[in-house]
């Protein structure tokens, strides 16, 4: 059962916990802009000693775009501490000394610099007829390049029926792997009149075309804590990931076995709280929750 954070189990935490890991739309900065006593929150927690690393699922920047997106917000953050899904994508490919050419869904701007940055070729970021001809015509056109040897799907606003064309007949081929940034179905926008999908969004015809189940970069998946723990020796049970989404950020603070916070200024609610875990095993329960940042801050 999730606990509301109190001064008292604040001061827990604080014994238990070396490194925090935060997530940052919702919990750093929303649409609206920065998420007031956030910035204080982690300043006192860096003035403790204590680590603090950034996780977002964000696949739009790079990470050196991101690292400078915190740095004018006031975060004294450096590449060391940021992660990213353009970035962690990359380097997950360079990791395992990959050779072949990636057909890249999503923006040449931060997924394929981030590519180009390790020396992986990719194709995909070319504009792509809008409507489709016929299904003759579609196909006549339809080359494949043999060098592709991986589909890589981000946040891509370009997104049409030719590339999930384009895509699927890639990922026929059982030996083309098949990695997506993050599973957020929606933005982290809240609006009662506007439903704005995301990356899960466009990964799902592609799951549904082909029967195949991407490996996903980001959170929920383990692949950003494993960067975290090699490049500074983390140790999960002295860990906690704070976050906005029950089904990203407290699912992968579970995945790695870390301890997890939520605070209640993005997406997932307290009623959501309540009823995690249950039944529901893509929405994991936190160990605590507070109504933001600032709110556990103020025990700090
Ligand atoms: N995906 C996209 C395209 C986004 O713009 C964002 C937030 O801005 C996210 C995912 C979620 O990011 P985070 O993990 O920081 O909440
Ligand atoms: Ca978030």
């Amino acid at each position: 059962m999730a606990q509301e954070v109190t001064q008292e189990l604040a001061q827990e935490i604080l014994g238990d916990i070396d490194n925090f890991l935060f997530d940052c739309d919702g919990v750093l900065w929303d649409v609206k802009g920065p998420i007031e006593g956030s910035l204080e929150t982690i300043n006192k927690l860096k003035a403790l000693g204590k680590r603090v690393c950034l996780v977002t699922n964000n696949s739009l920047k790079t990470r050196q775009k991101s690292v400078r997106k915190c740095q004018r917000l006031g975060y004294q953050i450096c590449q060391d501490e940021m992660l990213c899904t353009s970035w962690i994508a990359a380097e997950y490919l360079r990791s395992i000394n990959f050779t072949g050419k990636v057909y890249l869904v999503g923006p040449e701007d931060s997924m394929g610099a981030e590519l180009d940055a390790v020396g992986i070729k990719h194709i995909g970021t070319e504009p792509e007829p809008a409507v489709i001809p016929s299904y003759a015509d579609c196909l006549a056109n339809l080359k494949l390049d043999p060098e592709v040897k991986c589909v890589l799907v981000g946040f891509d606003r370009q997104f049409n029926y030719m590339k999930m064309l384009r895509a699927s007949s890639y990922l026929k081929n059982p030996d083309v792997l098949f990695l997506g940034t993050n599973p957020d179905h929606l933005l982290p926008v809240k609006s009662d009149e506007f439903c704005i999908p995301d990356t899960g969004c466009i990964l799902s015809p592609l799951v549904l075309a082909t029967g195949r189940q991407p490996t996903m970069m980001g959170k929920p998946s383990p692949n950003m804590f494993e960067v975290l723990r090699k490049v500074h020796g983390l140790d999960p049970s002295r860990c906690m990931m704070v976050g906005d989404r029950l089904d990203t950020d407290i699912l992968f603070a579970k995945n790695c076995g870390m301890h997890s916070m939520l605070v209640l200024s993005g997406i997932s609610t307290v009623e959501d709280v309540q009823s995690a875990g249950a039944s529901d095993a893509t929405k994991a329960c936190p160990d605590f929750y507070a109504e933001c940042l600032a709110a556990f801050g103020q025990f700090v």
